[in-house]
């Protein structure tokens, strides 16, 4: 395992094993999770054989900035990141009045093929390291100058897909001896892997799901996600409810609205019925297009009207402010018109 992805128990056990003393896992923990570093000659009280050591047997996961726009409307940034293998992964960085937010993948690609998704169109690549998670993290604190404190697991990639990661990941990012963010600021977005939903609850966790749901049938969510075929959407909705038994964490189910496909009055109402009762916040995204397929974004008209039969019936609900539209702002998109630009060069 890499360095930036082991525990301070771990790193101590791995520095003892070449004849070091514990106290430098601390020391060195600390300049990694704490104080950001990209390169081992940065550890300015680590002995030169150490550093030598560590750089020769231990690389260091950093992520290569390869790509950073920002949008003109509203500040967002995005950042396209060269793994060590030449992948290409996004992340976003989202200005909010209460902090700044950060959306990651925790995959390159995506095997769930959710149909109006970009991250899914070329299948999985492969599972991002816990390290890989939190360098996108750790690279964009570098980059902006500035301290996150959101972070939202929605960007490429099916989290609980790569769930030893993606635990593993939290555990580093929430830790006292890290950057110690609360748990109750980070999001995990699921398309619904019914039997991980029910074991990330029993981890007594605090951190928020969100439930990616686009369709109140069985039927209708068939269409648009093929996970849908796997787990029926009882279960689904059974497991978010063993969810906030568990953890009493309010739910957040995520609705993308696609024109004449999910976003009528009866699906409005049959969606009331499926979530009535449950302590809940629906999350309406207006579908972004991409140019793959021919989903189209709700009418401003039907949005509204959607909302406002959510909250005659007392449903929590928000429409996603749209950030950062001008650059590619849906999930999988900047990478994938970065990919393939390359690929035309070559
Ligand atoms: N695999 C996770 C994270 C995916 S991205 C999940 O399925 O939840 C986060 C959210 O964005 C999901 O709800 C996803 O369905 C949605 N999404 C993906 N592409 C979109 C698009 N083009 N327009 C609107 N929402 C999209």
């Amino acid at each position: 395992m890499d360095l930036k992805s082991m525990t301070l128990t771990e790193l101590k056990e791995e520095l003892i094993k070449k004849g070091q003393k514990a106290f430098r896992a601390k020391q060195i923990y600390e300049w990694i999770h704490v104080k950001l570093i990209r390169d081992y000659s940065e550890m300015t009280n680590i002995p030169a054989t150490l550093i030598e050591d560590l750089t020769k047997n231990n690389p260091l996961v950093t992520l290569k900035p390869v790509e950073i726009l920002t949008s003109q409307i509203d500040g967002t940034k995005k950042f396209l990141f060269e793994l060590y293998d030449g992948n290409i992964v996004e992340s976003v960085w989202m200005k909010y009045q209460h902090g700044n937010s950060v959306c990651i993948s925790s995959q390159v690609g995506c095997r769930m093929g959710c149909r109006f998704c970009a991250s899914t169109l070329d299948g999985l690549v492969r599972n991002l390291e816990p390290s890989e998670m939190l360098d996108q993290i750790y690279a964009i604190t570098r980059l902006t100058g500035e301290k996150v404190s959101n972070i939202v697991i929605m960007g490429s990639g099916e989290p609980f897909d790569n769930y030893d990661n993606v635990i593993r990941f939290l555990q580093l990012i929430t830790g006292e001896d890290g950057l110690n963010i609360s748990q109750r600021n980070i999001t995990v977005s699921t398309c619904g892997l019914v039997p991980k939903i029910r074991e990330f609850a029993e981890t007594g966790t605090q951190v928020t799901l969100a439930l990616s749901l686009h369709a109140p049938t069985d039927e209708k969510r068939q269409k648009l996600m093929p996970i849908a075929n796997k787990y029926a959407l009882k279960d689904v909705i059974d497991a978010c409810k063993y969810f906030f038994e568990k953890t009493g964490r309010r739910l957040t189910f995520e609705y993308s609205l696609v024109a004449g496909v999910n976003d009528n009055e009866k699906e409005a109402d049959e969606l009331i019925g499926l979530i009535k009762g449950l302590n809940c916040h629906v999350n309406l995204i207006p579908v972004n297009p991409i140019k793959e397929r021919e989903y189209k974004e709700s009418s401003k008209a039907a949005i509204l009207a959607f909302k406002n039969k959510l909250e005659k019936n007392r449903i929590n609900v928000t429409i996603r402010r749209e950030m950062g539209r001008d650059i590619n702002g849906a999930c999988g998109q900047l990478r994938r018109s970065f990919v393939s630009k390359k690929t035309e060069k070559l």
